[in-house]
C-alpha cells in the first residue's frame, strides 16, 4: 500500500472516530475499531461514504490481549504492518475510593492502561525495522489535575503519560515519536451522562466558554502524526479550552 497505515482504537463513537475521520482525509489509511459488528459497520460505512473507501473497521476489545493479537495479525495480513497508532479507546467506571470495587479498578486499569502497552508492544518492533513510527496516546486533563470519584480512571491516564515520555526515550533514535493528546471536557457520550448542574461548573472553569468537541482533539492527532511534528517526541498537547495551564 503507498499510503501510510494508521490503527485508531475506540473509533465507533466520539473522540475516535472524529480522529478516523480526520486521519482518512489527510490521505492516511484508517484501520478503526470498535467493541460490537453494529460498530464496525457504522466505521465502514463513515470511512467510505466520506472519504470514499479510505479504510476499514474491526473489532477489538482491549482489555483482552488475544483481541489484540488477533486484530493485529489481521490487519498486517490484509493491509500491511501499521505506521501511526493511536490509542483512543477508554472508559469510565467512577466513584469514591471507598466505595470502588476492585472488578472496576481492573477494567478500567487493563482497558485504558494495560491495553496502551499491549497494542504499543504489538506494532513496535515493525516500526522499529522500518525507522519510522507514530504513536498517540489519548490521555486526559484528569491524569494532570486529579478529579474527585475517579482514582481508577485518573490512574490509568497518569500512567498513560508516565509510559509515553519512557517509550519516547526508547524508541526515538530509530526514528518513531510517541505523544500523548490530552483532551479536556468533551462533548462525547462519555460526558453526556454528567448532570446539567456539574456541565454549569465545569463551564465556569472553561476560559473558552465550552466544552470541546471531537474535532478540536482530531486536529491535533492529525498535526503529531503529520511530517510537520517530526520533532515532537515525549509530549503532551493539552486541549482543554484553558481548563488547566500547566
Ligand atoms: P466514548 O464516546 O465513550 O467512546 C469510547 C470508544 O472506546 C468507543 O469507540 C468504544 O467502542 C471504545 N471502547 C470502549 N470500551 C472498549 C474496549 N473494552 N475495547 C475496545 N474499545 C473500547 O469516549 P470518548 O469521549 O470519545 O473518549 C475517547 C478517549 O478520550 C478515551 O480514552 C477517553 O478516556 C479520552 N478522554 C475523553 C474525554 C471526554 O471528555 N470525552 C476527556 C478526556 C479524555 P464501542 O462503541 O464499541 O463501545
Amino acid at each position: 500500500m503507498d499510503k501510510k497505515i494508521a490503527l485508531v482504537t475506540g473509533a465507533s463513537r466520539g473522540i475516535g472516530e472524529a480522529i478516523a475521520l480526520e486521519l482518512s482525509r489527510n490521505n492516511i489509511f484508517v484501520v478503526g475499531t470498535a467493541t460490537s459488528d453494529i460498530g464496525v459497520k457504522k466505521i465502514q460505512e463513515m470511512l467510505q461514504v466520506d472519504t470514499k473507501g479510505v479504510g476499514a473497521g474491526l473489532i477489538l476489545n482491549a482489555n483482552n490481549n488475544e483481541s489484540i493479537e488477533t486484530l493485529i495479525k489481521n490487519i498486517e495480513e490484509t493491509y500491511g504492518d501499521i505506521d501511526i497508532l493511536v490509542n483512543n479507546a477508554g472508559i469510565t467506571k467512577d466513584t469514591l475510593l471507598m466505595k470502588m470495587k476492585e472488578e472496576d479498578w481492573n477494567e478500567v486499569i487493563d482497558t485504558n492502561l494495560k491495553s496502551v502497552f499491549k497494542l504499543s508492544q504489538s506494532v513496535i518492533r515493525k516500526m522499529l525495522k522500518k525507522k519510522y513510527g507514530r504513536i498517540i496516546n489519548i490521555s486526559s486533563v484528569v491524569g494532570h489535575s486529579g478529579n474527585a470519584g475517579q482514582t481508577n480512571y485518573t490512574a490509568s491516564k497518569a500512567g498513560i503519560s508516565g509510559f509515553t515520555k519512557s517509550l519516547a526515550q526508547e524508541v526515538g533514535s530509530r526514528g518513531i515519536t510517541v505523544n500523548c493528546v490530552a483532551p479536556g471536557f468533551i462533548d462525547t457520550d462519555m460526558t453526556n451522562s454528567l448532570s446539567e448542574d456539574h456541565k454549569t461548573q465545569l463551564l465556569s472553569k472553561i476560559p473558552l466558554g465550552r466544552l470541546g468537541k471531537p474535532h478540536d482533539i482530531a486536529q491535533a492527532v492529525a498535526f503529531l502524526v503529520s511530517d510537520k511534528a517530526g520533532y515532537i517526541t515525549g509530549e503532551t498537547l493539552h486541549i482543554n479550552g484553558g481548563m488547566l495551564m500547566i
